[in-house]
């Protein structure tokens, strides 16, 4: 099984929604950027500050914020069978300094999602203010309405950022910034397509089927 991976695709597709799944099912830790630059603004820090504006307003944080926390979060030990890399490398500098920091990935998993689907995914994104589940309005609510499945509590989040506007702003850097990031991937050998369209657990078992299959 490949271990050393990297979900890659647009806002909505449901990089973070399959990268969750995944850790549960490899027990491997799920390294989402946006997750712990979330956390830092949260906490209030001065990295979570410069982050937030940034974020607000559906830019890309600077390369080399964002690339510190991650060599950090992956020189920690529960890394060393693995992990989910979810919003990163999302620039070519970003994959660069990977690179640069000798972390070889086995696998980059391209999820492929149409763009009028994505808008309604984020607009519709929701999750669990306690354990940050996340859920969609529409299309994955919890079992019973208003009550989170995993951990029972009653309040949920959405985020700042999924917004219509900002979205179309997202959109775009994910368009000028991270889409080169395929070829650059596919070059490698590494870039694995998976259609994003249909249920959660249908796109996991496309996913889990690309892992099983190997290297090339
Ligand atoms: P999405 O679920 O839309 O893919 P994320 O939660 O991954 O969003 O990221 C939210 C925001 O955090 C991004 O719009 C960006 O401002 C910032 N961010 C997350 N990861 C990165 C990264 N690798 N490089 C730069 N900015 C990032
Ligand atoms: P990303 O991390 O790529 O931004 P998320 O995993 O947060 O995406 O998913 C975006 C939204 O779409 C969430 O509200 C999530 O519940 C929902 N979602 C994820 N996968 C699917 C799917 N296969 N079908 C329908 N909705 C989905
Ligand atoms: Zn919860």
């Amino acid at each position: 099984m490949l271990t050393r991976l990297m979900m890659l695709g647009p806002p909505g597709a449901g990089k973070g929604t399959q990268a969750q799944l995944l850790s549960n099912k490899l027990g491997i830790p799920q390294i989402s950027t946006g997750d712990m630059l979330r956390a830092a603004k949260a906490a209030g820090t001065e990295l979570g500050k410069k982050a937030a504006e940034y974020m607000s307003r559906g830019d890309l944080v600077p390369d080399e914020v964002v690339v510190g926390i991650v060599k950090d979060r992956l020189a920690e030990d529960d890394t060393a069978d693995g992990f989910i890399l979810d919003g990163f490398p999302r620039t070519l500098v970003q994959a660069e300094a990977l690179a640069d920091a000798q972390v070889s990935l086995d696998a980059v998993i391209d999820v492929v999602v149409p763009e009028e689907l994505l808008i309604e995914r984020i607009t519709g994104r929701m999750s669990c203010a306690s354990c940050k589940q996340v859920y969609h309005k529409t299309f994955n609510p919890p079992e019973t309405e208003g009550v989170c499945d995993k951990c029972g509590h009653t309040e949920f989040n959405v985020r700042a950022d999924d917004t219509r506007e900002v979205v179309v702003s997202r959109l775009g850097s994910y368009r000028a910034k991270t889409e080169p990031l395929r070829t650059y991937y596919a070059d490698q050998g590494l870039l694995k397509e998976v259609d994003g369209v249909g249920e959660v657990d249908e796109v996991q078992a496309r996913v889990l089927a690309l892992l099983s299959e190997g290297k090339g």
